[in-house]
């Protein structure tokens, strides 16, 4: 089996190897925690564990570095306008991202850093591109020399026509459509806010001087080229050498990083190491809402997990609908009919898999089971080519029709039972919402279960019959049997 990833930097589906034997760096742009994190930001942190889960199942050990931007102009700007230090301000924010990920089933990375737990780092590397040369101060601030990085522009394939060597310009966009206007080789001023006019090309900041009032909200530092605070792409740059080392095998991030940020984060780190930094780039989409329109916090009105639940959505078919719905480099669009469509999809999953666990009747299966492991090496192929679970999942639907009508008609014979179960695994390995339901299902249900035979030995039979009416309401039937009481599932009333 090999593994292909798209490969932003070739622009084609490359052949993955990691340098090291079996073991995979892997670094992704995290969440800037200033509010909560919206559903599209979510769906790029799902890509990232959708990647991870498939590395793991081709046999590769990971390791995951997620940063956390705990500083940054906007987190700047809302700690002094709720009169607390940029530390307070964050930690609920912190905290409600690692909370979204573990509703929505996401493995924890092995490392999650903090930009302000990393001063000292970032630090250390601006001073040695000042000592290179290539950074220089102005009025106190700390910028990038893109002229000093001829190689500024490779990863999002910058039409370097209209670059001119040794001067900052501003410049047409990065071939878009019919956008891209001539270069007009003035002087573009060095950029210092974190978020700035994506169509220029500039020099950009390593480290901000600090401001008075940047000092009692906790977010200056000393460093020998001033007090100040860094910038936001040298983070990055700085945490996944920490933890990472100069190279990287994979750097994933959402697609409007690409530039200028991860640009950015190249010419730091290649500039400072010496090294590539990072051997594939690979770029998940935009989730659009429902009128096509890219989701963006600062475009305001946004939808986040909380949102959603609040809605009365399923977190499990959340989950589905963002890794599942649509491939991960192209647009897909937020939905209350496709959040439905993916939870009636994890229910036929769950249904069959329950099926499969009653007994299987000792009937020949025909060409089943070879069709079985037919699907189970097309889904895996589908995977290895650049993560097309949707493709994958094409193929396991078409087989649960054929399966289920088997089923029907009296069994699927052991040996299709045993490769089916296999496929789910197979399958679970990477959506992780077959078996979950019935896990959380089961503990409330033994715990229903534990309160009404206690109901029963206090001769409270009122309580014992309203508990198992309840469970009746869910779909949960309860049998008394020699074992003690057993549950099944019964279509709900
Ligand atoms: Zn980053």
């Amino acid at each position: 089996m090999t593994l292909r990833l798209h490969n932003t930097l070739t622009g084609t589906k490359d052949v993955f190897e990691p340098l090291d034997d079996s073991h995979v760096r892997m670094y992704t742009c995290g969440p800037t925690v200033w509010n909560f994190a919206h559903i599209g930001n979510l769906r790029a942190f799902l890509f990232y564990d959708l990647l991870r889960r498939h590395l793991q199942v081709a046999g590769f050990r990971v390791t995951h570095v997620m940063n956390i931007t705990d500083i940054d102009d906007r987190i700047l700007d809302q700690a002094m306008h709720a009169g607390t230090t940029i530390a307070e301000y964050t930690k609920p924010y912190a905290e409600a991202f690692l909370a979204d990920m573990k509703t929505l089933r996401a493995q924890p990375a092995e490392q999650y850093p903090r930009a302000t737990e990393h001063i000292e780092e970032m630090i250390r590397m601006i001073s040695t591109l000042l000592e290179r040369g290539n950074a220089y101060v102005a009025d106190g601030d700390v910028y990038f020399r893109i002229a000093s990085f001829p190689r500024y522009g490779e990863l999002s394939h910058l039409d370097r026509e209209g670059l001119r060597a040794g001067v900052r310009v501003a410049r047409g966009g990065r071939g878009q459509k019919g956008s891209a206007r001539p270069a007009h080789g003035g002087e573009a001023p060095p950029i210092r806010q974190d978020r700035y006019d994506k169509e220029s090309v500039s020099d950009f900041a390593l480290w901000k001087k600090s401001q008075p009032v940047d000092e009692e909200i906790g977010a200056a530092w000393d460093a020998p080229f001033g007090k100040g605070r860094p910038g936001w792409h040298i983070e990055c740059s700085a945490m996944s050498k920490r933890y990472l080392g100069d190279t990287l095998d994979i750097h994933a991030g959402g697609v409007d990083l690409m530039f200028p940020h991860h640009e950015n984060e190249i010419a730091q780190s290649e500039a400072a190491n010496h090294r590539q930094f990072s051997r594939f780039w690979l770029h998940s989409e935009h989730l659009a809402d429902a009128t096509g329109e890219k989701m963006s916090k600062s475009a305001g009105g946004f939808t986040t997990l909380r949102d959603l639940l609040a809605a009365g959505h399923d977190p499990i078919a959340i989950r589905f609908f963002l890794i599942a719905n649509a491939h991960y480099r192209s647009r897909v669009r937020l939905s209350d009919e496709a959040l439905h469509a993916a939870g009636e999809q994890v229910r036929r999953l769950q249904d069959f898999a329950r099926r499969l666990q009653q007994p299987v009747a000792p009937k020949d299966g025909g060409r089943l089971a070879e069709r079985v492991a037919e699907v189970r090496h097309a889904y895996r192929e589908a995977l290895d080519d650049d993560l097309n679970l949707p493709q994958g999942m094409g193929h396991v639907f078409d087989l649960l029709r054929e399966a289920n009508a088997a089923l029907d008609s009296g069994g699927v014979g052991e040996a299709a039972a045993r490769e089916l179960l296999l496929l789910m695994a197979d399958v679970d390995a990477h959506v992780d919402v077959v078996t979950a339901r019935d896990m959380a299902l089961a503990g409330e249900v033994e715990q229903l279960i534990a309160q009404r035979e206690a109901a029963r030995k206090a001769r409270d039979f009122a309580t014992a019959d309203r508990i198992r009416d309840e469970l009746r309401a869910r779909g949960i039937a309860l049998e008394d049997s020699k074992e003690g009481v057993r549950w099944r599932r019964i279509a709900k009333v």
